[in-house]
Parts: structure tokens; sequence; C-alpha cells
């Protein structure tokens, strides 16, 4: 199993070096796409995957900086499938997520998406994520996150396979529940916004970070949604004060084998 990250920025456009929050999964059965934010989609396509590849997408939430590129990936797929066969997609995401991705498409591409296969070809199908939910030869949990107005629905992802078990913080403040969320996890990915002793409100800073990976006891610690304020310290040095296991400064299309 492998991960590429595909954005390991944030919302600042001066990161030109960096696109906002995704990753793609590739797993036994198929291709996972963990969050598509601002520019993720081309650097989909630096990675050396086609669009089509993608079988499932899951969002964490619905900040710009983690969705802005959905609805581009789904014009990519109608544009194709005017010309060949296109594969049908999934989306997932927190409550209120089909209203959220039909709105925008209504307003952006078609006036009818409830009927969109009989338009395009393939499917398009976009359901709520429940706190357990069963796939086929994975499951994914999702914990609510401390990001944003309590309205406002962000998740932490847990995908478990036959034998890894990979976990997306998603934006959130230090949540005492993802230290058993997260508890032995092969790999987890963290909101590392801001550099040690920095603290942020929605966000951990670097000795969040590797705190929750300490007491979670994960074999490998990502640090990614990086800020510039964050990306200017040595967050490798900072995060092993507190993690002695392995860590990883995200970079785009860094690729990390699970
Ligand atoms: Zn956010
Ligand atoms: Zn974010």
């Amino acid at each position: 199993m492998r991960l590429t990250v595909l954005g390991s920025g944030s919302c600042v456009a001066e990161q030109t070096h960096r696109a906002s929050s995704a990753y793609i999964l590739e797993a036994s059965n198929g291709k996972l796409l963990i969050d598509t934010g601002t520019g993720s989609l081309r650097n989909l396509v630096k990675a050396g995957f086609d669009v089509k590849d993608v079988d499932k997408v899951f969002s964490t939430h619905r900040h710009p900086d983690h969705v802005s590129d959905l609805i581009p990936l789904i014009q990519d797929k109608v544009v194709r499938s005017f010309s060949e066969d296109e594969s049908d997609l999934e989306v997932y995401g927190p409550e209120g997520h089909r209203d959220y991705v039909f709105d925008r498409m209504r307003h952006e591409m078609v006036d009818t998406p409830e009927v969109f296969q009989e338009k395009f070809g393939f499917d398009l199908k976009v359901n709520e994520l429940q706190a357990y939910n069963s796939f086929e030869k994975f499951s994914l949990e999702a914990l609510e996150a401390l990001h944003g107005p309590e309205s406002f629905s962000c998740l932490s992802l847990k995908f478990c396979f036959e034998n890894k078990t990979i976990v997306f913080t998603g934006d959130t403040d230090f949540n005492p529940e993802l230290v058993e969320f997260a508890g032995e996890a092969d790999l987890l990915v963290t909101d590392c916004s801001r550099p040690s002793g920095v603290d942020v409100e929605g966000h951990m800073n670097v000795d969040e970070c590797a705190e929750l990976a300490e007491k979670a006891d994960v074999g490998k610690l990502v640090l990614s949604h990086l800020y510039p304020e964050a990306e200017s310290h040595d967050l490798k040095k900072q995060a092993s004060q507190k993690f002695e296991g392995e860590i990883v400064v995200a970079e785009d299309l860094l690729q990390i084998d699970v």
C-alpha cells in the first residue's frame, strides 16, 4: 500500500510549491483520494495517476483548501465521457455533503445532478459518512474533529485494511479522543499548521502532532497541512523531542510506503 502526497500545504496562495490538502492511497481495492484541495488535481496527474483511476473521494470537510478541486475532477471526467467510457465515481464527506456537492453541480455544471448517469454515461454517487463505514476490503471510521464552529463538521478518518491502519487527523485542534482513535496506526497524517510553541485555534502545532503520535503509539508520523510559518522550521527535529518513531515532513508528490 502506498500513500502519495498530492497537497501538503495550506490555504495560503503564496505557497506555490505546495498544493492544498490532498492524498491518494493506492490499495488492493483501488485508488482512494482523501481531500481535493486547491491545485491537487494537477499534482494527481504530475504524480503519474489518471483522473479516471480514482474510485472514491473522501472529504474531511468543506473548507476550500480541502475541497475546491472536487468539481474540477468531476468536470474532467464529464468531458472525457463525451469520447470514451468513463468509470463511476463515489464521493463521501461529512453531514450535508450530498446537498453541498449537488448544489455546486447545479451552479457550475448541470441542472439535474440527480440524473447524472443519464446525461454523462457514468455514475456519480455522493454519500455522507457515518461513524463506521464498511467497504469491500476495508473499513472507515470517522471521528468529529475540533475545527471551526459547532455547526461545521470536520472529520478525522481512519482507514483499516486487512493488515494496515492509516489515520488522517483532518484539520483539528489537539483532540484527546484521537489518541484512542489513532491507537497503533501504521501511519498518522497530521494537521501540523504551526511550529513548536505556537498555538492556533482549530489546528495543531508540531508539539501536539508529536504528542498525539507518541500517546497513540503510531508507526510513522507525517507532518502535513504546513502553513508558511510551520515550514520555515526544522519540524522533524522539533517533533523528535516528543515522538521517538519515524517522522516524515510532507512535501508534494512524496510517496510513502505503508
Ligand atoms: Zn479547515
Ligand atoms: Zn485546512
